[in-house]
């Protein structure tokens, strides 16, 4: 068991549930947490009608500022969307956000790498409803080693302790 769990914890940090069970719900978004020490990953997923307010591909120049800008903020602001406690000094580190496309619909995805200079402790707040004001609800899930914990942010109100 020690030697799965250590090589679990080497290989990259994926989300095996992540895209089998993918909801597209207007309005809502999940973000998915896990650590591994001091290290980790977080993503962040939702509909693009509660981040940029359309999914069709955009047309206008108007429409195109509205999805960079958006992409913009998730790129430079991931630490507002997950705020790890302040005790523990992580960064957030964009890795990948874009916006795709599936049929009728449209997600924007933020990925981060995640560096603490120590271990969690203490409250996982959240601030996607003031980044983005039409998506009201989050469905969070954190993993931190063998535990998981998953809460239901809406409105950034409620958080999480690992
Ligand atoms: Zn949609």
């Amino acid at each position: 068991m020690r030697i799965l769990l250590f090589f679990l914890a080497a290989a990259p940090l994926v989300f095996p549930q992540a895209k089998a069970q993918k909801a597209h719900v207007h309005g809502a978004a999940e973000i998915r947490i896990a650590m591994d020490g001091l290290k980790g990953e977080i993503e962040f997923e939702a509909p693009a009608e509660g981040i940029v307010g359309f999914e069709s591909a955009p047309k206008t120049p108007a429409q195109k500022k509205i999805v960079e800008d958006a992409l913009t903020r998730l790129r430079e602001r991931g630490g507002e969307l997950v705020q790890l406690p302040a005790a523990s000094a992580c960064k957030l580190i964009p890795k990948e956000v874009d916006l795709h496309r599936e049929g009728q619909h449209a997600d924007v995805h933020a990925h981060y790498g995640v560096s603490c200079v120590k271990a969690l402790s203490g409250e996982i707040r959240f601030g996607v409803t003031r980044l983005f004001p039409r998506t009201a609800e989050v469905s969070v899930t954190l993993i931190n080693g063998d535990a998981q914990k998953s809460a239901r942010i809406v409105a950034d109100r409620g958080s999480l302790r690992p």
